[in-house]
C-alpha cells in the first residue's frame, strides 16, 4: 500500500465518521422524548373560598391563562380592594390532557375548612348563586352548577347553615 492511498484511505474513513455522526444526532433532535411531545404551561387564578370573597374573584377563580388555554390574558391582580386572588403556575402535559385516570386531588382549604374537590366546587357555586353582588342570571346559571355538584347531604346542610340560608 503505497503513502497516497493509504492517506486517501483515513481521510475517507473520517468523512464517513464523520456524514454517520452527523446524521445520527440530526435523528436525535427530531426524537421526541415520551411525556414531552406537549406541554402546555400557564397560570390557574385562586381565590379564597368564603363569604367575604368579592363576586368578581369567585367568577374568575380556576380560570386558566396563558398560551395554550382560551384565556391567553390574565387579569391584573387584585381585582379589587378586598381581593386576595393568587396565580399558581399550571404546566399540562400531554400525559396529564390524554390520561384517564385523573391525578389525586388535594383538598382545599376554606373558611369552611379543608374540602375536597367536588365540595370546594359546590361550595364556590353556592357562595355565587347568594352572593349579594350577583345579578339574576348568575344566580340561575350557579344554582343549576351547584345541583349538578353530588356531595353529602350533611355538607349541602352544613353550606346551607355557613350561608346563614336555612
Ligand atoms: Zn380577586
Amino acid at each position: 500500500m503505497d503513502y497516497f492511498s493509504a492517506n486517501f484511505l483515513l481521510i475517507f474513513a473520517v468523512a464517513v465518521l464523520v456524514i454517520t455522526l452527523r446524521a445520527r444526532s440530526k435523528n436525535k433532535g427530531k426524537q421526541v422524548l415520551p411525556g414531552k411531545q406537549i406541554a402546555i404551561v400557564g397560570q390557574e387564578l385562586e381565590a379564597p373560598l368564603g363569604v367575604e370573597t368579592p363576586l368578581v374573584c369567585l367568577l374568575d377563580d380556576g380560570q386558566k391563562f396563558g398560551d395554550g388555554f382560551q384565556e391567553k390574558t390574565a387579569p391584573a391582580l387584585p381585582h379589587n380592594d378586598l381581593c386576595q386572588c393568587q396565580f399558581r403556575k399550571v404546566v399540562l402535559r400531554n400525559y396529564d390532557i390524554f390520561s384517564q385516570t385523573p391525578a389525586p386531588e388535594s383538598p382545599r382549604s376554606s373558611d369552611l375548612g379543608r374540602l375536597k374537590r367536588a365540595e370546594a366546587r359546590y361550595y364556590k357555586y353556592m357562595l355565587i348563586t347568594h352572593h349579594r353582588e350577583a345579578g339574576e342570571e348568575v344566580r340561575k346559571t350557579y344554582a343549576d352548577l351547584a345541583r349538578r355538584v353530588n356531595v353529602a347531604p350533611a355538607f349541602s346542610d352544613a353550606v346551607k347553615k355557613h350561608l346563614s340560608l336555612s
